[in-house]
């Protein structure tokens, strides 16, 4: 099956598939250390800049969250978002990764992910999907949200909540001495539990830390007891990307923005957590 990071940003389908299958001999170019599986464990240093990383994603996206408006340009909400990120000492990590011209992936209604800022103006009832990265001393953080715009119907409602909690449900799995597979079938169950949704498949979090995007993949679905093993020091990207209609992607002319093809909503969470002896830290939840 394709699969791809859902990373915010990333360039054409064909690109896309180069990153998946290069991913293992890019990060060996890199230097990067690997544990076992070619998956990081970071330093406590690191870890600490993580969280740093993590916290000022999470601050602007909280703004982001009391700044969204009706006849707001998304052109006006990427401006808050990079001002904002730049205003506490750290860097936008998506704006020229992979040449995405922007700091905000902004996705409206049927777009899933990668949505590019521009003028287009939000409206009553439009359900915004809002991912964010940014960098403090070349460590990443990276979290999604999505808010509706005044009033929305209760499937709508009920679709949002589901995608939160299945964030949730993945995050709790997220511990030392599960696999990753525990956390996919955790993201997946939940949105099973909840209705009948498409669960995205062919976009899925990821490993991070010195990189936006890092081993391992991240899917939102698949069975338990599989996959690479969870240590103390990794991080991972959890994303679980829920549309209400079914699970087929597109992407438009402009080579990022990733749409439903059944034109459905779609609504995308995600947090960056740590992996410890105990619970995991999220390190992009502010409250
Ligand atoms: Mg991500
Ligand atoms: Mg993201």
């Amino acid at each position: 099956m394709r699969q791809r990071f859902a990373l915010s940003a990333c360039g054409t389908y064909n690109r896309r598939l180069r990153m998946m299958t290069q991913t293992k001999s890019v990060l060996r170019d890199l230097g990067v250390r690997s544990g076992r599986g070619g998956i990081t464990v970071k330093s406590s240093k690191e870890l600490d800049r993580m969280q740093e990383a993590g916290r000022v994603t999470g601050e602007v996206l909280r703004v982001l969250r009391e700044s969204i408006a009706p006849g707001m340009t998304t052109r006006e909400m990427d401006a808050i978002a990079e001002r904002e990120i730049r205003a506490r000492g750290a860097v936008p990590a998506f704006k020229g990764y992979r040449g995405f011209p922007a700091t905000l992936c902004i996705s409206l209604n049927e777009e899933i992910v990668h949505g590019i800022p521009g003028e287009r103006r939000i409206q009553v009832g439009d359900v915004v999907g809002m991912d964010l990265g940014a960098i403090v001393d070349g460590l990443y953080g990276d979290s999604a949200v999505t808010v509706a715009v005044g009033d929305v119907s209760e499937g709508i409602r009920a679709q949002m909540e589901t995608g939160r909690a299945a964030l949730f449900a993945g995050i709790a799995q997220a511990r030392a001495g599960n696999r990753v597979g525990d956390v996919s079938h955790a993201v997946e169950q939940e949105i099973l539990r909840r209705g009948q949704y498409g669960i995205v498949r062919e976009y899925v979090g990821h490993g991070i830390g010195t990189q936006l995007h890092e081993e391992p993949s991240v899917p939102n679905f698949g069975p338990g007891g599989h996959g690479p093993l969870l240590r103390p020091g990794m991080a991972i990207a959890i994303e679980p990307m829920v549309n209400f209609g079914g699970d087929g992607t597109t992407v438009l002319d402009d080579d990022w923005t990733v749409v439903t093809v059944d034109g459905s909503v779609s609504v995308h969470y995600e947090h960056t957590v740590i992996i410890t002896e105990g619970a995991p830290i999220i390190t992009t939840k502010v409250d």
